[in-house]
């Protein structure tokens, strides 16, 4: 298992984390499998969608922003249940195919770290479960 971390730059914001999932992965040097890649956080999710268009992962974050607004009726006393909740939504942990040591992605896919109430350093832990055949 490999961990790495992400210094996310504002306090939301999808960020592409692709390529350290990819370094992670080759390090582990475990050819074909599944590489499960998980958050340790409750407040940042894992999710993979379009890495191409970078508008993309603006107008995700701007659309859960109005569904889910930074102040509203919640009772949590840290102030972030919005970023709680969009978490939920993100979900904490991916699977991504390997072949052969390298991620197995869509042409578009990338794997983003979705950052809800940072900015701040968040941990990101990646395993390979080998394939038997
Ligand atoms: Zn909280």
């Amino acid at each position: 298992m490999i961990e790495f971390s992400v210094d996310t730059p504002a306090r939301e914001i999808l960020v592409d984390v692709t390529s350290q999932v990819q370094e992670a992965v080759a390090n582990m040097d475990v050819g074909s499998g599944v590489a499960q890649v998980f958050v340790l956080h409750t407040t940042a999710g894992i999710t993979i969608n379009e890495g191409a268009d970078p508008s993309v992962a603006r107008d995700v974050v701007t659309k859960l922003a109005d569904l889910i607004p930074h102040h509203g009726d919640y009772r949590h006393g840290e102030g972030n249940s919005d970023a709680h909740i969009k978490t939920i939504l993100t979900g904490n942990m991916v699977a991504v195919p390997v072949d052969e040591g390298r991620l197995v992605l869509g042409t578009w896919q990338a794997v983003f770290l979705a950052e809800f109430d940072g900015p701040r350093r968040r941990r990101v832990l990646v395993e390979v479960t080998p394939s038997l055949g």
